[in-house]
């Protein structure tokens, strides 16, 4: 089959790359510049900000052997830290501890890997589905084109992106488009902080509470990471939604206060950047693994499917999700 895969992130590279080997023909359309989708990297003059995913772990025996064969390629390594909860300006010992993983040199670097190998469509949106004589043909909007083009056809075409996002391209599938509706992301608003010298603070992560911060982790005690003094910060849930709409320089503001009130320290950023995720963390994941429509050809995976799973929102709930859907389509 000549399937089209809609969204670059980790779900639709996975989805792509086992279509690709039970022998279809796959294409992949992607709106940003390049690929990974919300396990990325921001590129600055001192250096790189994983300012979405901070990290990966595996629940399950599957996503556990993926990453096996990712540490042995060398695209990921675990990455032991320093992590506390700060609380009122105290620290106390976090004790989570499960392994997690990091790509190296930066978030992004792992979907640029699975890239290799796929024909990726970058800076093309892809805006409708049209049935056309029992196929696919999109219709694709990009930055070098006025008007949006047509591309296909396609036998099938899976849609690897937030719920949000896939609702409206599903008005072709009525019933799809329904279940989409029940799984929506959270937002998260994400402050990116650079000095000059370094903090100084006894831990390279911490979770935060009663604060307008959630969780705040140096990237510079990355492994393999550029140095430096780099922090990212990721506004709570309930603050992301409040704010969603407020201005970026006032949100600048109000987060890196809140960064200096949780850390102690006051020392001013020479870098301080903003990024609103819309579609962050999924709150209300389906409790299946995908969905497939076998008769219409068109299928859904992502991190909003649990995929057998506790939760929902993580980087391992895209990956198996993709799986189970390459498995469900099959050659
Ligand atoms: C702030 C933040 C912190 C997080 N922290 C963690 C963490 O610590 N650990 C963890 O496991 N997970 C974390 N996550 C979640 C993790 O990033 C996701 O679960 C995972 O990356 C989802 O992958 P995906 O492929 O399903 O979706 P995405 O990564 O969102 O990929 C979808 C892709 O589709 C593209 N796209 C969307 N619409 C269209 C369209 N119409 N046409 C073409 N392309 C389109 C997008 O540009 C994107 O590249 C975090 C996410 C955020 C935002």
């Amino acid at each position: 089959m000549h399937i089209a895969v809609v969204g670059a992130g980790l779900a639709g590279l996975t989805v792509a790359r086992q279509l690709q080997a039970q022998g279809h023909h796959v294409t992949v359309y992607e709106k940003s510049r390049g690929v990974s989708g919300r396990m990325s990297t921001r590129q600055t003059e001192l250096g790189g900000f994983d300012h979405g995913a901070q990290y990966f772990t595996a629940q399950s025996d599957r996503f556990k052997k993926e990453i096996a064969d990712w540490k042995k390629f060398g695209w990921v390594v675990p990455w032991s830290t320093r992590l506390v909860t700060l609380e009122n300006g105290v620290s106390t010992s976090a004790g989570r501890s499960s392994i997690r993983y990091v790509p190296v040199p930066g978030m992004s670097a792992l979907g640029k890997q699975l890239a290799h190998g796929l024909d990726v469509r970058l800076e093309q949106q892809v805006l409708a589905l049209i049935e056309h004589d029992k196929k696919w043909l999109l219709s694709v909007q990009s930055d070098t084109v006025a008007i949006p083009a047509s591309a296909g056809p396609f036998d099938a075409v899976i849609l690897a992106i937030p719920a949000n996002q896939a609702e409206p391209l599903l008005s072709v599938a009525p019933l799809m488009a329904k279940q989409a509706v029940k799984a929506r992301l959270s937002p998260c608003w994400t402050l990116m902080l650079g000095f000059q010298t370094s903090l100084d603070l006894p831990y390279d992560g911490a979770w935060v509470n009663q604060s307008r911060l959630g969780w705040i982790a140096r990237d510079t005690a990355k492994p393999m990471h550029r140095a430096g003094e780099r922090w990212v910060c990721h506004a709570s849930p309930a603050w992301s939604v409040e704010h969603l709409e407020d201005d970026p320089e006032r949100v600048r503001d109000k987060l890196a206060k809140a960064f200096h009130e949780a850390t102690g320290s006051w020392v001013q950023p020479i870098h301080a950047v903003t990024h609103r995720w819309r579609f962050a963390q999924a709150v209300h994941p389906l409790n299946v693994d995908c969905l497939w429509n076998a008769k219409q050809g068109i299928g859904v995976c992502g991190d909003w499917f649990a995929a057998g799973q506790d939760g929902a929102g993580r980087v391992e709930n895209a990956f198996l999700s993709a799986l189970a859907l390459a498995k469900t389509i099959g050659t």
